[in-house]
């Protein structure tokens, strides 16, 4: 489905609801660019963790906000897998923002105003132009709030923590479901209640709850609600 006129499309919702998955697919059908908004907070979670300023019981906010300026994040795309990669400061990260230990820390790392200015202003830059995916969790509230078309997407916290389990085992990290759900129960927890830019679903929002719903068919769904903005 390719047409002349490019709309932006806002992708919001709960953790691990397969946001990032279907935004990617969307914008290939498009010929539109993906921005995985996610990806940027685990850039800068992960460079608060190398640099030791957070960590199990402390975190030294003022540290990474004195370093905020410094922080270059870019992706690139890789023709080998076919996939855009999160750079942070020249480095590829895209494997390393992956893990376990970084969705431990990244929603702290997300509550923070200065971190967000950064990375807000960035994302609507990329979306001045217009043929924009975007997924996160502030995307239809605040970094693209005239978005022509926004989708809200959930599913009961057990099947994402399942499926989530699934991909994490698949990738060869050995971690427990019961690990995983708690993730996504305080992941969900601290996004919707932070003060700045909580998740919440824009009453403009299409509610998608994926629950039952297959990949193929949640595509399609969403190409219908697309067609109707293009119209
Ligand atoms: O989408 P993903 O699960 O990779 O995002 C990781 C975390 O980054 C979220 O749990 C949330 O704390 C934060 N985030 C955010 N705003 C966004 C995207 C992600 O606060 N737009």
């Amino acid at each position: 489905m390719r047409s002349q006129k490019k709309i932006n499309i806002a992708i919001d919702g709960h953790s691990s609801t397969g946001k990032s998955t279907v935004a990617k697919a969307l914008a290939k059908k498009l010929g539109y660019i993906y921005i995985d908004t996610g990806a940027m907070y685990r850039a800068v979670t992960l460079y608060a963790l190398e640099k030791k300023y957070i960590g199990k019981n402390f975190f030294d906010k003022q540290k990474l906000i004195s370093d905020l300026d410094q922080l270059e994040i870019s992706f690139e795309y890789n023709p080998e897998t076919q996939k855009s990669e999160t750079f942070l400061n020249g480095q590829n990260v895209e494997k390393k923002i992956r893990s376990m230990e970084i969705s431990q820390y990244v929603s702290q790392i997300a509550e923070i105003p200065e971190v967000r200015r950064k990375l807000v202003k960035l994302q609507q830059e990329i979306a001045r132009k217009k043929g924009v995916v975007m997924d996160g969790r502030d995307i239809g509230s605040v970094v693209m709030p005239d978005a022509e078309l926004k989708i809200f997407m959930t599913a009961s916290p057990e099947i994402r923590a399942r499926r989530r389990h699934k991909e994490l085992l698949e990738k060869g990290q050995a971690v427990s479901y019961d690990d995983v759900l708690q993730n996504i129960i305080e992941r969900d927890q601290i996004d919707s209640s932070r003060k700045d830019s909580p998740l919440f679903r824009v009453p403009d929002a299409k509610l998608l709850d994926n629950s039952n719903l297959q990949p193929d068919e949640q595509l399609h769904l969403i190409l219908n609600w697309v067609e109707e903005k293009l119209k």
